[in-house]
């Protein structure tokens, strides 16, 4: 690895990574390569302090008591608040918006601080949303359909601080009956999308290296497209 190397930080897969999420950092590492960049992840585990200096972060989700240990780490250990406050991108999956807002309850009904990092809280929804979700991103530069799968009880409101990723085509996203999925506040974007993510949404994986390298030359995938128009046809199988 030179010197040079991009540095993504996976945070805390030992405790937030459900659904394969830790795959996004495998996506923007090898998105980066395939470009002849190179890049390496950087594991950051319950028993590393969280360094500020890497150039982007990437968060997966979680069950709730895992979410707990990870929120208390990320208030002890400050590294991804300095980092975002510094303009470094950070993609939050699912516990992770969560995890980023003001607060959350958890199914018990518990509630717990959050990082502050977005202008949302968190609290159960009647019923735990679960499925496949097709959303239109409302993230300038983004232009193509974002496709995830969702299991969460949380439904999560967007203070005045936070705008949303996407709007809902089917689906719940961050609440059910509220139509939108995600947020995006300074650095920060958050969704409630599993796939992972990134493998699914190429364009979105791209929006967040291309500020950390510059704009990107286009990247033509078969398998890639191939995932999209399957997993885009999904919901309306079901
Ligand atoms: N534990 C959280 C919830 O159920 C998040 C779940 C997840 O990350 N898949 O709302």
């Amino acid at each position: 690895m030179s010197e040079s190397a991009v540095r993504i930080g996976l945070v805390l897969p030992d405790v937030m990574g459900t659904y394969g999420d830790s795959g996004n950092s495998v996506v923007m590492r090898q998105r980066l390569r395939l470009r002849g960049i190179d890049a390496e992840v950087v594991e950051i585990t319950l028993n590393d302090a969280v360094p500020a200096e890497l150039d982007l972060y990437t968060l997966g989700g979680a069950e709730d008591y895992a979410q707990r240990l990870a929120t208390r780490h990320l208030l002890r250990y400050p590294g991804l608040q300095q980092a975002a406050a510094r303009g470094a991108p950070v993609l939050a999956i699912c516990a992770a918006i969560q995890v980023l807002g003001h607060w959350y309850e958890t199914s018990s009904g518990e509630r717990v601080e959050g990082v502050g990092l977005l202008d949302v809280t968190t609290s159960p929804q009647g019923e735990r949303t679960i499925g496949e979700v097709v959303s239109e991103p409302l993230l300038a530069g983004l232009s193509q359909r974002l496709t995830g799968f969702e299991n969460h009880r949380g439904g999560t409101v967007l203070g005045d601080g936070a705008r949303p990723l996407a709007r809902v085509v089917s689906g719940a996203g961050n609440r059910a009956g509220d139509g939108i999925d995600g947020a995006v506040q300074g650095s920060v974007v958050a969704t409630y999308l599993h796939g992972p993510c990134l493998a699914r949404n190429p364009e979105l994986a791209d929006h967040l290296l291309s500020q950390v390298v510059g704009e990107l030359a286009a990247l033509e995938i078969d398998e890639v497209e191939q995932l999209r128009r399957e997993r885009l046809a999904a919901p309306r199988r079901h």
